[in-house]
């Protein structure tokens, strides 16, 4: 096998935007033009959620221009076609009910048999990659966070989080059944210990063959490479297949804040290139440990993206290989997505849906993020500009 990585071109827009009309395009455009104006975006959200709260009627705007660059659709049967699109381009996709905020073990079991039915889905559909689901959406966030501190549950909350296990355990059992993998997305340090127990739980029970569950690592943490070592060790140990997603992490200012509101020493990186580094590290121990390692590499980073094609080459993986798969948020970095798809490594877009009203959490935090990452938005638009220039060219 070749030890150079086949040549990409991150800045192939014809590749990068073809799933694109023209119109969709001059939409996105100004999208990610506004979401990079800061007063728009320090005021816009907060407008939008009051907008909502009063009943403005407001869901066919948000549908038409945030919801539709950022979400796959409202029910399954609509994001289904969403996927079938994308899979024509080479580019597979991770189904991803996107509810937040459910108070009521009613709403949690409602949540868990909407995903029960995407993995379902999954299982018979080969463009769909994997599924993925939040523990917060399963269970009450308070009752997590207790789990993970020394204080003993009372037996009500003990039944709770029972009912948390059980549905977790019913959405892994159907993963491996339907032989279609679902990740365990990552969330607040003061919830994570009892998400990783859980996860690491399932993955014993589930990934003897294959890794049809997967947890995720937050590199922007910087205790998480050294737990990643512990994880790959441990899973060697107790004869399991580990699945993982590796990602930088998406609650930077919530930690930071929390940790100096509380006193106590923040769990996040003390800089970008801290974070960088441990991101890159993961990367390379995963494709080291691949014969046990299935490896997720959830990042919008075009350097880290190129680091991961290259270290494949290194160990003789064929860019197709089934361990190692890339995957950015819909409606960003298609850069990265179709021009890997094109180039034959496994690429799949995360597809939020569910609900305009529900998913709004999700498309605020997408529209922070614009403004919060350095150069993301300014990213987006250099590109789409070049793709909106050169059609006109064509
Ligand atoms: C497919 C997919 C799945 C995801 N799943 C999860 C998940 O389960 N849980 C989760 O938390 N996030 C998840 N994310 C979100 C992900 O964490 C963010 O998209 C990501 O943080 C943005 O980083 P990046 O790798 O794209 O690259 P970049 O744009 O290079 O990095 C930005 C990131 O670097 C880190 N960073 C920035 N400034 C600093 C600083 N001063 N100090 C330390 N670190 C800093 C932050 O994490 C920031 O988000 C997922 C993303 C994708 C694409």
């Amino acid at each position: 096998m070749e030890k150079i990585a086949p040549k990409l071109d991150f800045k192939n827009t014809q590749l990068a935007f073809q799933a694109k009309s023209k119109v969709q395009l001059r939409k996105a455009y100004w999208l990610f033009w506004l979401m990079g104006r800061p007063l728009i975006n320090a005021i816009g959200p907060k407008l939008l959620m009051f907008a909502f709260a009063i009943r403005l009627p407001i869901k066919g705007l948000v549908k038409n221009t945030l919801y539709e660059l950022f979400c796959g659709g409202e029910t399954l049967e609509e994001t289904a076609q969403t996927s079938k699109y994308l899979f024509q381009f080479g580019v597979r996709t991770i189904l991803d009910f996107s509810v937040e905020g459910e108070k009521t073990e009613e709403g949690f079991d409602k949540t868990c048999e909407e995903i029960l039915e995407a993995v379902k889905h999954g299982g018979g559909h080969e463009e769909v990659a994997f599924s993925a689901c939040k523990v917060t959406g399963l269970g009450e966030f308070e009752l997590l966070e207790k789990a993970q501190t020394d204080a003993a549950l009372t037996d009500d909350e003990q039944a709770a989080f029972e009912r948390v296990r059980g549905r977790l355990d019913r959405l892994c059992a159907e993963a491996a059944k339907q032989k279609t993998p679902i990740f365990i997305d990552a969330e607040e340090s003061w919830i994570q210990d009892t998400i990783d127990m859980l996860a690491e739980e399932m993955m014993e029970k589930y990934n003897q063959d294959n890794a049809w569950v997967a947890t995720t690592v937050q590199l922007y943490r910087w205790d998480r490479l050294a737990y990643l070592q512990e994880l790959i060790q441990r899973s060697k140990e107790k004869g399991y297949q580990l699945g993982v997603k590796v990602v930088r992490g998406a609650y930077l200012e919530k930690e930071n804040e929390r940790a100096e509101e509380m006193g106590y020493k923040t769990p996040m990186q003390p800089n970008k290139e801290s974070t960088d580094r441990d991101f890159d590290a993961a990367l390379a121990l995963c494709i080291d440990n691949i014969d046990h390692v299935h490896i997720c590499a959830g990042t919008h980073n075009d350097k880290s993206s190129l680091l991961l094609t290259q270290l494949m080459a290194e160990k003789g993986l064929a860019p197709n290989d089934s361990h190692v798969l890339f995957s950015q948020l819909l409606g960003m970095s298609d850069h990265i997505s179709f021009n890997l798809g094109h180039a034959g490594y496994n690429t799949a877009k995360y597809l939020p849906y569910g609900p305009v009203k529900s998913v709004m959490p999700y498309l605020i935090r997408r529209a922070n993020e614009n403004t919060s990452v350095a150069g993301q938005s300014g990213r987006e638009l250099l590109l789409l500009k070049e793709e909106l220039r050169r059609r006109k060219r064509a």
